[in-house]
């Protein structure tokens, strides 16, 4: 069993014009979430946590990796992140290999703050750099300048850290040429893990305001498709091997703690807005929670010694085999066909979901071959003589139609 922990941090130093992420920029947001005592928060949030495990007969390993995200982690002091990581470390402890990253603004940390993490235990780094151009950066309302990106990698690469870096594109004014620029500049720095995001417009955010009433160009599937190509063949050429469809990394260098995910292992999210997955136990059926949203009735709850969940729901279990196909079709490693037949055999005449009379059914090999024939997925045999899925470019570029054809072929 792995268990993974995600910690949120809420808070950031201004609102980027996409960004519809659970974050804030005032430093005090009521009932103890402010930044100076964000820390103590989320320390208590842990015991509170681990009293629920407790209580539900849940034991956890030491966690195998630790995540800071937000938000902007690195707003709060580098002890503030060591103090939460001893804390985890008291809790549960902290297996010996774990891979511990905080994601950082490249204009909030310097060598000292990097240095502290090193001591405390963190190995790897996510540097936010979404554009080497900046005018993109100026569309993405970001503040630090490319040299500052250079300067975190360089001080993460001098204290030890694995270093990764973000880009995102798609956004508007951002030409081909412009995207060419910046993942040849993240590839220059000489990190061993790129992430690469198209950019998601959500109406309620300014740039969503400013596409809706034509100050900005909306953004086109067709130049997101181009420039994720562009990204793959320029990654895989410089030795960044794709492992999962928005990540790339060196062989041995893949983030573990976004495999986890992929895998559908057990996660604690602490903060708000956090969610966590446990997966079956004998007692219940897989769980998934997620924390009140909001910092200041998140803080209520920890006040009041309850565990600030929003609400949870069981994962049924034709939820959960959707999710392992859905998952295992955005990664290298892709899925083993018998797994998801044994889940659906365990789940026999099982109707479905939809209460439509259908039936789950096994998916045979040679029901794929239409799909393998279309350049979607390719089918190997793993090192158990197992069928493997594992999608092409083309396939994960039209993700969503691939799975779809999988729900279809198991009569989900
Ligand atoms: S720094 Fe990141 S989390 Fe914060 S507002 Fe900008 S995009 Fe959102």
């Amino acid at each position: 069993m792995t268990y993974e922990i995600y910690i949120h941090v809420p808070f950031c130093l201004r609102r980027c014009g996409y960004c519809d992420f659970n974050t804030y920029t005032a430093v005090d947001l009521g009932a103890g979430a402010s930044r100076g005592n964000y820390a103590n928060m989320v320390i208590r949030e842990m015991k509170l946590t681990k009293q629920w495990q407790l209580n539900h007969g849940i034991k956890e390993p030491p966690a195998s990796t630790v995540f800071f995200g937000g938000g902007t982690p690195t707003i709060l002091s580098a002890d503030d992140l060591v103090s939460t990581l001893n804390a985890i470390r008291e809790t549960w402890g902290i297996a010996s290999n774990a891979e511990i990253t905080t994601e950082a603004n490249p204009d909030t940390v310097n060598e000292y703050y990097i240095n502290r993490l090193a001591e405390g235990g963190f190995t790897r780094v996510s540097f936010g750099m979404q554009s080497a151009v900046p005018h993109v950066l100026k569309t993405l309302d970001r503040t630090h300048t490319p040299a500052n990106v250079a300067a975190g990698v360089e001080a993460a690469n001098k204290a030890g850290l694995r270093s990764s870096v973000d880009l995102i594109y798609g956004a508007p004014g951002e030409s081909l040429d412009d995207w060419r620029t910046s993942v040849k500049t993240a590839i220059d720095l000489g990190v061993n893990h790129i992430s690469a995001y198209a950019l998601t417009v959500e109406p309620t955010t300014k740039m969503g305001r400013q596409i809706a009433s034509g100050t900005l160009p909306k953004p086109n599937d067709d130049d997101e498709a181009a420039k994720y190509e562009i990204a793959d063949e320029l990654f895989t050429a410089s030795g960044l091997q794709w492992y999962e469809v928005s990540n790339w990394a060196k062989p041995g260098y893949e983030s573990q703690h976004n495999l986890g995910y992929w895998r559908n292992v057990d996660w604690v999210g602490l903060g708000p807005g956090a969610h966590s997955h446990y997966n079956a136990r004998p007692s219940f059926d897989a769980l998934r929670a997620w924390d009140i949203a909001h910092p200041r009735l998140w803080g209520t709850a920890i006040n009041e010694n309850r565990i600030p969940w929003g609400g949870s729901e069981e994962i049924t279990p034709t939820e959960n085999l959707e999710e392992l196909i859905m998952l295992g079709l955005r990664i290298r490693e892709g899925f083993d066909l018998k797994r998801i037949n044994n889940a659906i055999a365990a789940m026999g005449e099982q109707p479905t979901e939809a209460g439509d009379g259908t039936r789950l059914k096994p998916i045979d090999v040679a029901q794929l071959q239409p799909m393998v024939e279309e350049g979607l997925i390719t089918i190997v045999s793993d090192d158990d003589g197992h069928s493997r899925v594992v999608p092409t470019r083309k396939g994960r570029l039209l993700n969503d139609a691939v799975i779809e054809q999988f729900f279809d072929l198991a009569g989900i």
